[in-house]
Order: structure tokens, then C-alpha cells, then sequence
């Protein structure tokens, strides 16, 4: 199986880990690389790694039990199912959580395999997805401070994910000054503020993330080189660490409207077409089983992207200064969506290189 490949450069990988990594070491901020969007392939992780790394966090326990063999820290990201709690304290050294019943029964299995498990209580600053609500933080500390098993690691918050907001000065100082409270009220040293995600970035770039934020976790900054508070280019960051290549099994030439009564298309939706006469058209073997057809950029970006079904792919060449002929490949570039899916996807070779 060679086609449709996601193609993954380890070296480009890397650089846009160190360049993220090099900017927190200066503001004294360790980086947890997010290898959800990658399932964890142990020679990516290693990538990350290798990029400077300080964690390596994913919301799937079956991922990080797929890299038990790396020798770095591993933080589960997804509050942890009660159902897992043992995997949970065998495969991740730290987990984010937000409930006392999890937190309970992550110590009954900590206890029992003789460890002490390390946990990060997620604060809600108002993105309304996980967390203790921000007034109720402190209060939630002083039911847990005694719990045997578990070690209160840390604080964190979750930001720009359900409810877009995004990260600034006071939601972060916010957060700080709620970890000094706990310190302060139950004589404990926190030794992580995780203070977000990829939306987090800008205020590293601008120098105003405020003082006192020593983590942060990174997904799409490092696998796509985007700062996601506000969509812009990390610069210096590659957007090719992961690239699509599809092969062409059809080229014609058609009109550009169908010919007959038009109903709805294989996905219930009445599609709409625009009348430009006589079209040279590619069919590329991947679909919307494979990705989200939205999320690609053609790379020869003469190419126009009619639609797809599950596993056919319209493309206009007619613009295209290149000969496509069947059997040829065409390459895009990828969102966050489509790398998800693509990279997710049983149907997809993964090359790595
Ligand atoms: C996915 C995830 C991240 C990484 O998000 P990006 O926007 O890709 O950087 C960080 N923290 C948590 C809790 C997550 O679920």
C-alpha cells in the first residue's frame, strides 16, 4: 500500500519543536509536546524529544502505552476515565484531572501498584470545556491534599478549545494568583502552571505571558508551526512536517454543471456548481473516509478542489501548468482537521522519512 500517503519529516518535526522549546527555555517555561495528532508513532515522539521536549502529552492512554519504551515524563491530557484509572497510573507519570471520584480512584490504583501519581488539577477560566470553576479551585485542593497515592503536581487551564477564548494577561494572571492561594493556604509547593495551548504562544512571542507560567502544552504549534489565539504563522516554523500525496485515477475533460435534475449528493447535501464550461478534471483515489477534504491546499496551487466523496477526490487541473496524466501524484498541505484524520486513518500509508 503505497497511496494516499501522509508523508512526515522527522527533521522538520524536530526544528518546530526546538524553535517553540527555545523560545519557553528563555521565559523559563517547559514545553509538554501534544502527540495526539500524531497517534503517538514512537519514532515521531521521538522527534519531539529530540527537539528539546520537557513532556510528551496525549489525551489517549492506548498512545502512551504504544511510547512506555521512551524515556521521557508522559502526561495524559484527557481527564481520565474511571474505567482506566489503572492504565492511567501504569502508562502516564502525570494526568490532568477535574474530578474528586477520578482523583480517588487514581489513588486506590496508585496505591495498589505501590506508586505515587502525579496530577495536575485543571482550573476553568471561563472556556466552559474541563476544570474546577475558577472560585471553587482552592476549596477543591483542600479535599484532595490528604488523598495517599496522588501527588497535587500542579494547576493548570485549558483555553481557546469549546469556547475560543483566548488566553491573555489577566485570565493568566488570574491563574497564577489562584496557585498562590493554594500554596499559600495549604503549605504545598506547586511545581507546574500549565498555563495552555498553542493559543498560548503569542504571549511568549510578545513577550507578556505572565511570570509565574513555567508550562505549556503544544499540539498544532509544533506540528503545523500556527499560533492559534489568533491564526497566525509561527515564524521560522515549517507547515510541512506532514504533507498528502494522492494518486490520480481519472482525467477528463467534462463541463462543469451535471447534466439532469439534481437531487442530493452521497452526503445529503444539494451541491451547487458554478458554470465554466468545459473543465479538465482529476479523480484522486482519497475521500472523506481518509480526510478532511476542506483542510487540504493543493501544493501547485493552479489545482482548484471541487469536492470529494468518501473516496474520490475532484480536482480542476485545467489552470495547471503541469501535465498530469493517471498514476501521477499530487501533493497538499494540511489543517489541523485533515491531519487528524489522515493520520488517524487505517487507509492512509504513513511514511516517514
Ligand atoms: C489537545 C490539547 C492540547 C494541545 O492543543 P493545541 O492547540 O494543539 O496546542 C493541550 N492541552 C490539552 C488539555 C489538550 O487536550
Amino acid at each position: 500500500m503505497n497511496y494516499p500517503s501522509l508523508n512526515i519529516d522527522l527533521k522538520k518535526l524536530e526544528h518546530n519543536t526546538r524553535l517553540l522549546v527555545d523560545k519557553c527555555s528563555a521565559k523559563n517555561i517547559s514545553v509538554a509536546a501534544v502527540s495526539k495528532v500524531l497517534c503517538a508513532i514512537p519514532e515521531l515522539v521521538q522527534a519531539l524529544i529530540d527537539g528539546g521536549a520537557t513532556y510528551v502529552a496525549d489525551s489517549r492512554i492506548e498512545n502512551l502505552k504504544r511510547i512506555k519504551h521512551l524515556n521521557i515524563p508522559k502526561m495524559l491530557l484527557r481527564i481520565p476515565m474511571l474505567t482506566q484509572v489503572e492504565d492511567v497510573v501504569e502508562y502516564a507519570d502525570i494526568s490532568l484531572n477535574s474530578e474528586y471520584t477520578v482523583i480517588k480512584a487514581l489513588s486506590d490504583a496508585a496505591i495498589k501498584k505501590g506508586k505515587v501519581h502525579d496530577i495536575i488539577l485543571m482550573v476553568d477560566l471561563g472556556d466552559l470545556r474541563e476544570g474546577v470553576w475558577l472560585d471553587d479551585a482552592v476549596e477543591f485542593v483542600g479535599q484532595i491534599i490528604d488523598v495517599k497515592g496522588i501527588n497535587q503536581k500542579g494547576i493548570g487551564t485549558n483555553l481557546t478549545c469549546y469556547g475560543a477564548v483566548i488566553p491573555k494577561v489577566d485570565n493568566l494572571t488570574k491563574l497564577i494568583s489562584i496557585a498562590t492561594e493554594i500554596e499559600n493556604k495549604y503549605n504545598i509547593k506547586l511545581d507546574i502552571i500549565s498555563g495552555g495551548n498553542s493559543s498560548s504562544i503569542y504571549l511568549v512571542n510578545n513577550n507578556t505571558i505572565p511570570k509565574g507560567i513555567n508550562n505549556l502544552r503544544f499540539g498544532e504549534s509544533i506540528v503545523l508551526g500556527n499560533e492559534t489565539a489568533y491564526g497566525a504563522r509561527i515564524e521560522g516554523s515549517g507547515n510541512d512536517c506532514f504533507t498528502l500525496s494522492a494518486e490520480i485515477v481519472e482525467l477528463k475533460e467534462k463541463p462543469s454543471i451535471p447534466i439532469g435534475e439534481i437531487g442530493v449528493d452521497a452526503f445529503g447535501t444539494k451541491p451547487v456548481f458554478e458554470d465554466r464550461g468545459i473543465r479538465k478534471r482529476a479523480i484522486v483515489a482519497v475521500g472523506k473516509q481518509d480526510v478532511k477534504v476542506d483542510g487540504l491546499t493543493p501544493i501547485d496551487d493552479k489545482l482548484i478542489i471541487l469536492g470529494a466523496s468518501s473516496d474520490h477526490m475532484i480536482i480542476d487541473v485545467t489552470d495547471s501548468e503541469n501535465a498530469y496524466k493517471v498514476g501521477d501524484i499530487m501533493d497538499f498541505l494540511l489543517d489541523y482537521g485533515a491531519l487528524l484524520a489522515l493520520s488517524t486513518s487505517g487507509y492512509v500509508n504513513k511514511k516517514i522519512k
